[in-house]
């Protein structure tokens, strides 16, 4: 199969990052007899060095024409660099939600998996981490309270400040598609949060979920207040596998369910529109205060490089090989320095890259 990648090494530790995860895709394409055509292309920082401008149309057209986008993370320090103290829509930022906005990303997946040698990471009690834990928030991008109208007037000399919160019944139905579709390749389970005891919203978007759930009866379906949920993660994260939410909900909640896998470097992330193609990054920044010095964990991004392989092009045995692999190099004792702990064997960024990379084990 020939797999059409844009490529975005971003900046910080970006271009270290992206490097690792492409090592590791080279080595499973050879092994699996698929081909790699890698288009690079820049975003963020290094488009307005290049550019003055965080996006150009040539980064969004080579996106359009790719299968998928690999990302590593965008902009700098934030108190130094020169790119803040452009205007916002000049900045690195704007260049990651235009592209968003351009390729018409509306479902954001962020996996949470607790790796039983790094539970001691988790902050949550011993006895709830010696379960572990495996789930996907999926998080609506595009609608709800960040995109409705908003104002702020002054009414009888009193300030007063506007925020709606609007979803039609298509946005949640395409996105509950893809949670079932999604759940279909993992545990078959989907919890839907909402706020149906207050919000109309919420009241549709738990109706059509309904309505969606009845084309995937082996999927499981149940509804959870948000409020809930939010105990629910700290309390049994186990139980959960993929969790479908609105925008704001889900920008909460994915925050809490990376937290309590307590290592911030091994956290991937999709965005998906409605057709194959997504854009595939890792959750954290691009941690401008290591960057350059080869010590980064590229695990986050090889992670996003496996659902690039699941989710945009369906090829599960390999995406399953190269998170068997980063399971089997974690439980060799390997780490890199953020993750490192005593008695452990510390490996550079580009060492992490190599060693995951030569434990992938290619199909028979
Ligand atoms: P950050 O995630 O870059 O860093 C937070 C801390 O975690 C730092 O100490 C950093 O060294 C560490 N860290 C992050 N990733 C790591 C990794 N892979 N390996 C080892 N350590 C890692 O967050 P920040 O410092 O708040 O932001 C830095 C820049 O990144 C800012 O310009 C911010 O806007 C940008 N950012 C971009 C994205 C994105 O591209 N999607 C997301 C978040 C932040």
């Amino acid at each position: 199969m020939k797999l059409n990648i844009a490529v975005i090494k971003g900046d910080g530790i970006g271009p270290e990052i992206v490097n690792e995860a492409l090592r590791v895709l080279q080595k499973t394409a050879g092994l699996y007899g698929h081909e790699l055509s890698l288009k690079e292309v820049l975003l963020g920082g290094a488009s307005i060095d290049a550019f003055g401008r965080p996006l150009t149309d040539e980064t969004i057209e080579v996106c359009r024409a790719s299968d998928a986008v690999l990302m590593g993370s965008i902009g700098g320090d934030t108190n130094t660099s020169p790119w803040y103290k452009l205007e916002p829509h000049l900045r690195p930022e704007a260049g990651l939600l235009g592209i968003r906005k351009a390729l018409g990303l509306f479902a954001n997946l962020r996996p949470a998996y607790l790796y039983e040698v790094l539970a001691d990471a988790c902050p949550l009690k011993k006895e709830i981490s010696a379960k572990g834990f495996d789930l996907l928030i999926m998080r609506e991008l595009t609608g709800g309270l960040y995109f409705g109208e908003r104002k702020t007037v002054t009414e009888n000399g009193i300030r007063k400040a506007v925020d709606t919160l609007t979803y039609d019944e298509n946005e949640i139905r395409r996105i509950a598609i893809r949670a079932f579709e999604i759940a279909r390749k993992r545990k078959k389970k989907v919890t839907s949060v909402d706020k149906a005891n207050v919000l109309d919203s919420s009241r549709l978007w738990r109706a059509v979920v309904n309505e969606v759930s009845a084309d995937y009866p082996d999927v499981v379906l149940e509804h959870m207040l948000v409020d809930n949920c939010a105990m629910q993660l700290v309390k049994d994260p186990a139980q959960f596998d993929v969790v479908l939410t609105e925008n704001m909900f889900g920008d909460i909640l994915s925050d809490e369910a990376s937290m309590i896998t307590g290592s911030i470097g091994m956290l991937s992330s999709a965005s998906l529109n409605d057709t194959k193609l997504g854009l595939y990054e890792p959750s954290h920044g691009s941690a401008p205060d290591i960057a350059g010095k080869n010590i980064a964990n590229p695990i986050a991004t090889i992670l996003s490089a496996a659902m690039m392989l699941r989710y945009s092009f369906d090829l599960d045995r390999e995406a399953d090989d190269i998170e068997n692999a980063v399971r089997t190099v974690l439980n060799e004792g390997f780490r890199t320095k953020d993750i490192y702990s005593e008695g452990m064997k510390e490996l550079s960024c580009s060492g992490m890259g190599e060693m995951i990379a030569g434990h992938i084990k290619g199909g028979s």
